[in-house]
């Protein structure tokens, strides 16, 4: 988490300070990490929230999807998947290469 001191008086004011997470189970160690090695008043806790947001985007709404269909259908859609991915990625380069070895480019 991050700290920042709110002490106009102090050096470190509104300097936001890296400390490690409180571990939540001795409100001394949280004692110990807000306090200000500078001016010695608690610092206020910046707690990233980050973490908790829902990743939203197409990609997890097709994963999602795909999480809930039976094995037999997400085979299906794997290759189909995999298949494709040959086909646009794959195959031209393949041909390519094939190509380039027997000499004709
Ligand atoms: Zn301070």
């Amino acid at each position: 988490m991050k700290v920042i001191c709110k002490n106009t008086n102090c050096q470190e004011f509104d300097k936001e300070v890296e400390v490690p997470d409180w571990d939540g189970l001795h409100s001394y160690g949280l004692f110990m990490l807000k306090q200000c090695p500078s001016c010695k008043k608690l610092r206020k806790a910046i707690y990233t929230q980050s973490l908790e947001e829902e990743p939203k985007g197409f990609e997890n709404v097709a994963f999602a999807k795909i999480a809930s269909m039976t094995p037999q259908e997400r085979k299906k859609i794997l290759k189909k998947r995999s298949n494709e991915h040959f086909q646009k990625h794959i195959k031209p380069r393949k041909e390519y290469l094939d190509r380039a070895i027997i000499g004709k480019e």
